[in-house]
């Protein structure tokens, strides 16, 4: 190991651990994997199985959710740590094979989903043709730049959740453009694989392109994405919303209509990237409640409490895995199950994803659909 016990010790700041366990004890995966974040501490720094490192593939089951970090009482990042341990692995060479094609796709197309640049905005071709999308790369200017993200710009599922996001924009009055196939990933998740050094050429990328074309506002539907750029990006630059927080916003200032009536039991799913790592818990329930005829349950794991569906971290990407119990996604399923809830809404596209997935493999299709909270608004509106 070229990093000695010390600097991990160091570059992490790990010495005032006492090992309470509360981060252990709030992680999701622990009970289900290898990792244990308050061994992990200890192993750093008294460094010991450090040049093991490469054998331990618990380190790709972490889906930095941050809650570790959060119940931390000494103000510790023990996240912050296994994203460290990642970059290790990443200079040396130990990285999961589906990892490093997220990685290559990413150097090679500036998406790990691996959709070539100039396909990046192939889904606006099938918008309603009275949706109109604004595009700074041609010329235009607007208020806000709509950051589409990767997931939206590859996956034909979550393009559904962006059609119905312009939608409301517009009946909003949102005055949106986007980047076209100039947009390149935020890098959220190629930073927390441990790629730091093409994390930063991503910054780099994506800050020149907003700068070049005057973008002050930035609003995101992918709460990495929103994470990335308001939290990691250059600080006081950018404005960065998530579309929950604009749509919020529009519907006080009553520029957000919802007369039709959706007769629906619904429960929310806080994503961990917009809940508890950015506090924005009450504006998809705003929105939610504000939906005439709509039924809102609450789940007993909710808000900062809400339980994690392993979709971040890199873990769309990774298959290999020591984990072996239940997924989380299909726990939380059998959550919004117990409440007879017919619609599960989250404000995530990986969420979605994870979710739907776990929808179908825990057999509940028949009685439980996952939306986002924007294609409510939609039925709403329309
Ligand atoms: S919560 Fe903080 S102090 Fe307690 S074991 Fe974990 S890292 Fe150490
Ligand atoms: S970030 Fe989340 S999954 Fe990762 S170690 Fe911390 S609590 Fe566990």
């Amino acid at each position: 190991m070229e990093l000695s016990e010390q600097t991990f010790a160091q570059k992490f700041d790990l010495y005032g651990c006492f090992q309470c366990g509360k981060c252990t004890g709030g992680c999701p995966v622990s009970l289900k994997s290898k990792l244990n974040i308050r061994r992990l501490m200890i192993e750093a720094i008294l460094g010991r199985n450090l040049d093991r490192l490469g054998e331990r593939e618990e380190l790709w089951d972490c889906t930095t959710c941050k809650t570790c970090t959060i119940r931390c009482p000494r103000g510790l990042k023990p996240m912050d740590l296994v994203i460290g341990m990642r970059g290790m692995l990443v200079e040396e060479g130990h990285i999961p094979k589906t990892i490093i094609e997220a990685m290559e796709n990413t150097y090679k197309h500036r998406n790990p989903w691996g959709k070539p640049k100039n396909k990046r905005t192939e889904w606006t071709k099938t918008l309603p043709e009275d949706v109109k999308v604004k595009n700074f790369s041609e010329g235009d200017r607007a208020e806000f730049l709509y950051f589409a993200g990767c997931t939206a710009s590859s996956d034909p599922r979550i393009q559904e959740v962006a059609k119905a996001l312009l939608f409301s924009f517009q009946q909003g009055e949102v005055d949106f453009g986007i980047l076209g196939n100039e947009e390149q990933c935020c890098g959220n998740e190629i930073r927390r694989m441990g790629e730091a050094g093409l994390f930063e050429e991503l910054v780099e990328g994506n800050v020149n392109r907003f700068e070049s074309y005057q973008i002050e506002r930035i609003v995101t539907m992918c709460p990495h994405g929103f994470n990335v750029l308001k939290n990691e990006y250059p600080q006081g630059r950018f404005d960065v919303l998530h579309t929950t927080q604009l749509l919020a916003k529009r519907l006080e200032e009553g520029k957000l209509s919802l007369k039709k009536e959706v007769k629906k039991v619904v429960t929310y799913h806080d994503p961990c990237f917009l809940g508890k790592q950015n506090s924005v818990f009450d504006e998809p329930r705003i929105l939610l409640k504000a939906i005439p005829g709509l039924t809102f349950k609450e789940m007993d794991r909710s808000r900062e409490r809400s339980l994690c569906c392993e979709g971040g971290g890199g873990r769309m990407w990774v298959e290999a895995s020591s984990d072996t119990g239940q997924r989380l996604a299909e726990i939380r399923v059998n959550d919004a199950v117990e409440l007879d809830a017919e619609i599960l809404v989250t404000a995530c596209p990986f969420c979605i994803l994870t979710l739907e997935d776990a929808v179908k493999t825990s057999g509940h299709e028949d009685r439980l659909r996952v939306m986002d909270v924007t294609e409510l608004l939609v039925e709403a509106i329309e």
